[in-house]
């Protein structure tokens, strides 16, 4: 039986719920095992049978921790997957965080469910549990960028960095003598923490990402804004808010931060790290020196610790969180979650936003109907937390931090193969974004492509 892939989930103009199933007659393994996520419609697909049976898998190859790529393992375990799960190790130290954390949120769901009798099922249970989250930990292996390994009979992949986050990967499979390429989620060219995407020189058929596939990452420096933001707290003798993605984000204000600081370009405020994952995820960033990049490894040479401004204190509990309610002003709190619709951030809005000293900086994508939207669309005032808070203080946006290359990176991605594929699916896109990166590749690269529809079945 000649190889097939199987898309079952980021394709047909979809972006959550990664999943690609991969197949011939004597193997059958599954690229990414992403939970749906956004609207209704899309998460009870995460409750809709499997679209695979579970005990029939023998592996699952993980481009990265994201939940959108990650999250639905639990509940594949929880079916009767009992195989084991190839990442790299930034990507399992990432999972072993992310997801208890999305088990944790599962289970919260239907408990405010059950209280509060807002399911028709009596009672609702969560889609998994933090068990059903160990028990993937328990199934994964450890694989090292570049080093080959066997998910499945006749099946050879291997890991090259995609430079999205840690431990994000480009995965190479070889089955049946075809060779496939899938890019995860990609990373961007020359922008601090991360490594390029690594380059790719052939495919007989390549899966590409297309979040940004019809548009463009402002040119600025990310950092100009930032230090705007601190300088205005500076003068205000405010606090400047800062609601980021425990992952990722995170470390990258942190590290901005320390090089405008050391550039002089910014005083040495008192900065708090105020989320229990996000200071996980940084121990965890600074442990993986094997991905750094030069700028990185430059700074850890002199002994500077990358994530680290000044004067940087880590609030691991809710007592420290509350300390910052005495605290005077100017300083930086970095806070979770990066659209305000959760997390430690929501406390310190709530009792910031009316002071007219108070900035608060977006560095990340607000989606429609989240409160980092709301404030951002220019909010005069906002409910949160059981009060109508008036806001006062100066909402700023710098557009330009972004974890996916835009459409030209992409493209200059694409640019490095040597042998065009002989097919290319576009996935993980909006149905614009999708088509459009569809058009660029047909017409300025000339090579075959189509955007992947969902549960579409491919030959190899
Ligand atoms: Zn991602």
């Amino acid at each position: 039986m000649t190889a097939t892939l199987t898309f079952l989930g980021a394709a047909g103009g979809t972006v959550t719920g990664s999943k690609h199933l991969l197949e011939d007659g004597a193997s059958r393994l599954l690229l990414d095992c992403g939970l749906f996520q956004g609207l209704k419609p899309l998460r009870l697909r995460n409750w809709a049978p499997p679209p695979v049976d579970p005990k029939t898998l023998q592996a699952v190859v993980l481009s990265h921790a994201h939940i959108d790529h990650s999250g639905y393992l639990p509940r594949l375990c929880r079916d009767g997957f009992a195989g084991p799960v190839y990442c790299t190790g930034g990507t399992l130290d990432l999972l072993r965080i992310m997801l208890p954390d999305a088990a944790h949120l599962q289970e919260e769901e239907a408990a405010f469910a059950n209280r509060h009798r807002t399911s028709k099922h009596d009672p609702a249970l969560p889609l998994y549990t933090v068990a059903d989250a160990d028990r993937v930990l328990a199934r994964a292996r450890r694989v090292a960028f570049g080093e080959r390994f066997t998910p499945a009979p006749g099946v050879e992949a291997r890991f090259t960095p995609s430079g999205h986050i840690l431990g994000a990967g480009l995965v190479t499979c070889v089955i049946g003598g075809r060779r496939l390429v899938f890019s995860g989620d990609l990373g961007r060219y020359d922008v601090p923490i991360m490594v390029d995407p690594d380059a790719v020189a052939e495919a007989d058929v390549l899966l590409v990402e297309s979040t940004y596939g019809n548009r463009v990452h402002s040119p600025d420096d990310p950092t100009e804004r930032l230090a705007a933001a601190v300088r205005r707290a500076v003068d205000q003798k405010g606090w400047l808010l800062i609601p980021a993605f425990a992952v990722g984000r995170s470390q990258e204000i942190l590290h901005d931060l320390r090089a405008l600081e050391t550039k002089g370009t910014i005083p040495r405020l008192p900065v708090y790290l105020d989320s229990p994952m996000g200071i996980q995820a940084t121990a965890i960033y600074a442990s993986h020196t094997e991905e750094h990049d030069a700028a990185l490894t430059a700074l850890e040479a002199d002994g500077i610790r990358p994530f680290a401004p000044r004067h940087l204190t880590l609030a691991r509990t809710v007592d420290d969180s509350k300390r910052l309610n005495d605290a005077a002003g100017p300083g930086i709190i970095v806070a979770g979650s990066g659209m305000a619709t959760g997390g430690r951030i929501l406390h310190h809005l709530k009792r910031l936003l009316p002071d007219p000293r108070t900035t608060v900086l977006f560095v990340g994508y607000q989606a429609a109907g989240t409160r980092g939207r709301v404030l951002k669309d220019g909010a005069t005032e906002m409910k949160m937390l059981g009060a109508v808070v008036p806001v006062r203080a100066q909402i700023m946006v710098s557009d330009a931090y972004s974890a996916h290359a835009d459409r030209e990176e992409i493209l200059r991605w694409l640019g490095g193969f040597t042998r065009p594929p002989g097919m290319t699916y576009v996935v993980h896109g909006e149905p614009d974004a999708a088509s459009s990166l569809r058009d660029a590749i047909t017409s300025r690269l000339g090579w075959p492509a189509a955007v992947a529809e969902d549960g579409q079945r491919v030959s190899l």
